[in-house]
């Protein structure tokens, strides 16, 4: 890749980035119908693609070396399109150096912990793309919009005293710190949908039969907390959107901008590792070309079809 392309990508993303020690507003800040002026729709298949060939050759490198790895987060409300932007945007990345973990309420074994245990054990090994479908950050989301799930957390009086808020923030910060200082390089994404479109969404989910299983009534009954939901949205980006790990809110009412978008951010991550090839000591070079002697030695080679 070269810098003029590294640049662009920079370019690309950097409106959509809440600037590290910013206070954030929803829906003032980021407006969910955002594109690029001058790009359009029809030019988005031929970016994409273009966008998912170097993820595919930066992932080969991210998955040849064992120091770095990636974790992407993914947050947004219901029908934001997180599910969309994991297929369009891996579709062309080897599948052994991805993983993606989707994290639903939490289990009776996941409340026998505390709630940074079930995200650590996902953490995504050296070498490897980690992708959370929801994450740590529910824990300061949902639970922030409906703070009696609090009841069943298991959790000493101790715990519930003061800002849990404030707390739980700092505690992430220090975990993904931890995270990023040993390697694992954090990136989080809110795909920030218009509660207009939303609905849309909705009621396509409702009126595809092929759609119906993505629906259940209960995503209606969150929606009547979509001010809640902003607001906690908007604290949580402000509060841990840091240096090491810093927060993209992409615009997610047009699909094919939102999915350029995500391309967009993985890429720039993997571009600030830039991981190479390992290479090869000298004596390990020798052993190569000894090998190469022997095979050669055996006869000619079968003829290329
Ligand atoms: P979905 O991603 O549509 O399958 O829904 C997963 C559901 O799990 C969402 O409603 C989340 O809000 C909920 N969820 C995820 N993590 C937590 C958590 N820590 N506490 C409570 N609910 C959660
Ligand atoms: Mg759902």
């Amino acid at each position: 890749m070269t810098d003029d392309q590294r640049a662009r990508i920079q370019e690309f993303i950097a409106p959509l980035l809440v600037q590290p020690g910013s206070t954030v507003r929803l829906p003032d800040d980021f407006d969910p119908g955002y594109s690029h002026p001058g790009l359009s729709k029809a030019d988005a298949p031929a970016l994409l693609e273009a966008g998912i060939e170097h993820l595919a050759e930066l992932q080969d490198r991210l998955y040849s070396q064992d120091t770095y790895g990636v974790l992407f987060v993914l947050q947004a409300m219901d029908a934001a399109g997180k599910d969309g932007m994991i297929k369009h945007v891996m579709s062309g990345i080897n599948p052994q150096g991805v993983h993606v973990t989707s994290f639903k309420a939490p289990s009776a074994e996941d409340r026998d912990h505390t709630y940074l245990w079930r995200v650590q054990r996902a953490v995504p090994a050296r070498g490897m793309i980690g992708i959370f479908n929801r994450s740590h950050y529910e824990d300061v989301l949902v639970v922030k919009v409906h703070p009696e799930y609090l009841r069943g957390a298991q959790l000493p009086p101790s715990a519930l005293e003061g800002d849990i808020w404030a707390r739980r923030y700092r505690e992430i910060n220090d975990f993904e710190r931890h995270l990023v200082d040993n390697g694992i390089k954090v990136v989080k994404v809110f795909l920030n949908v218009s509660k207009e479109e939303q609905r849309a969404r909705f009621l396509s989910r409702i009126e595809d039969p092929a759609k119906n299983w993505k629906f259940s009534s209960g995503d209606v009954d969150e929606r009547e907390h979509w001010d809640a939901y902003q607001q906690a949205f908007a604290e949580a980006l402000s509060a841990t959107s840091t240096e090491h790990a810093p927060w993209y809110v992409v615009p997610a009412d047009k699909k094919w901008f939102a999915r350029l978008c995500g391309a967009a951010i993985l890429a720039h991550t993997l571009l600030e590792i830039d991981p190479r090839y390992p290479t090869l000591a000298e004596d390990e070079l020798a052993g190569l070309a000894a090998s190469r002697e022997r095979l050669l030695a055996e006869g000619p080679l079968p003829e290329e079809d």
